[in-house]
This record gives structure tokens, sequence and C-alpha cells, in this order.
């Protein structure tokens, strides 16, 4: 499938949901998820006009920019960052979705150039596989970032469990919800906390319609196919 086919189809279902839960379609990024997919096929996602791209790896994000050296892209890091890949990569990127640990914030705030747009990755779902704070550490670490003049919190993030179980994934957005708007209250400064980076390919019409703000989709936008 082409990428313009495939971001019709995602388009049509975008404005479902936001017209589902009463929402504009300008409140919502999509965040093209390129991991999977070659340069040629980046370059397909950049011609139908998205210009938001994600990568999780540094090898994966230097290759691409290197490649596609265009000052429009916004550029997201989505995955876990070691924090000895943290100087290579954070002066390369618009945003960071998975900050979860002071260490991390630490070592960002010595590498960075420039304040960082962050979002705080939470473990909702409390699965041991998934990366991300516990909902009950959460304040508590945005209090502990003030001592990091470069981190900007933007958002929350969060990767929902497995499952094709509505219900589920539902609660899970809408608990991060809640805990974006007890932390957007509070109005410290270096966290203004507004975004909601949340939904992927399989479940981001639910996550819309629970407030995300950032979609990250890849495979139901670009394929996986590597060859391509
Ligand atoms: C791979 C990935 C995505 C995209 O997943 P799809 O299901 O292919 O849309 C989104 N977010 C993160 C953090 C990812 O690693």
């Amino acid at each position: 499938m082409r990428v313009t086919d495939n971001l019709t189809t995602i388009q049509q279902m975008i404005e479902a949901s936001c017209q589902r839960s009463g929402r504009t379609v300008e409140e919502i990024t999509l965040i093209a998820v390129t991991k999977y997919v070659t340069i040629e096929r980046t370059k397909e996602v950049l011609q139908a006009g998205i210009t938001n791209i994600a990568e999780n790896r540094d090898t994966g994000l230097s290759e691409k920019q290197v490649a596609l050296d265009d000052p429009a892209i916004s550029w997201h890091f989505i995955g876990q960052l070691q924090t000895k890949k943290v100087k290579k990569v954070i002066n390369q990127v618009d945003y960071f979705h998975a900050l979860d640990r002071l260490s991390l914030a630490e070592e960002i705030n010595k590498r960075a150039d420039k304040v960082i747009s962050c979002f705080v990755q939470v473990n909702v779902s409390g699965e041991e596989s998934k990366a991300g704070l516990p909902p009950d550490e959460l304040e508590m670490f945005i209090q502990q970032l003030t001592a990091y003049p470069k981190i900007k919190v933007v958002g929350l993030m969060t990767m929902a469990p497995f499952t094709d179980d509505e219900s589920i994934l539902r609660q899970v957005f809408r608990r991060l919800r809640e805990l974006r708007d007890q932390i957007q209250a509070k109005g410290y400064k270096h966290a203004p906390c507004q975004g909601l980076s949340m939904g992927m390919s399989n479940d981001f019409h639910i996550a819309i319609e629970e407030g995300a703000t950032h979609i990250r989709i890849g495979s139901s936008l670009v394929g996986t196919d590597k060859l391509r």
C-alpha cells in the first residue's frame, strides 16, 4: 500500500474519533514512526505531507537525518535511551518521549545545548516488561526535575498493553489523562505538561477519544517491511 492511501484511511479515523469526542483534528499531531522502514519509504511519508518523524534507535535516527536533511521535519525519539547514548541523540531531536528516570534527566541536562521538550513515560498498565514510571511516583519525579533546567516536561507518554480489549485500553489512556491533568493543575513552570503522547496503529482511535494530542503510528502507515 502507498503511504498516501494508508494516510487517507488514518485521517478518516482521526476525524471520526474527533467527532465522537467533540475534538478537532488540529488538536492531534500525527507522528510517523519510521523505525521499521527504509529511507525511501520515509521519503514517501514526507511527500504525503507528514513532517513529524519518530525513530527509536540512535542508528536509525542518524541514518534518516543524514538522508532527509530537511528543516521542516520535527524529529521525535520514542525509544528507551541508554544513558551513554544521550550525547549522540539529544541535540538531534525536537521531542524526547521516553524520560523515565533521574539518571537520564541528569545526563540530558549535562549534554543538551538547548532546553529539550520531553514527555515523561508512565507505565500505567504496570506490566513488568514495560518501561516508564509507576503512576504513584510521577509527581515526585516531576518535582525532582526542577534540578535540571534543560528539561521541559511538555506532556506524558504511555504504551498501552498488548490487548484488543477496548475497555482495558480506554482505562489506561484515561488514567494517563488524569495524571496529566493533575500535573498540569500544579502549574509548574518547568512542566506545563499539556501533551498526551498515546495511541499507536491498533489503538489510536481510542487514545484520541481519551484525549491524545500526539499519536505515534508506524505499521499501519508505512508497513513493517524493511525492504521497501
Ligand atoms: C514502534 C512504536 C510505535 C509504533 O507502533 P505501531 O504499532 O507500528 O504503530 C509507537 N510508539 C513506540 C514507543 C514504538 O516503539
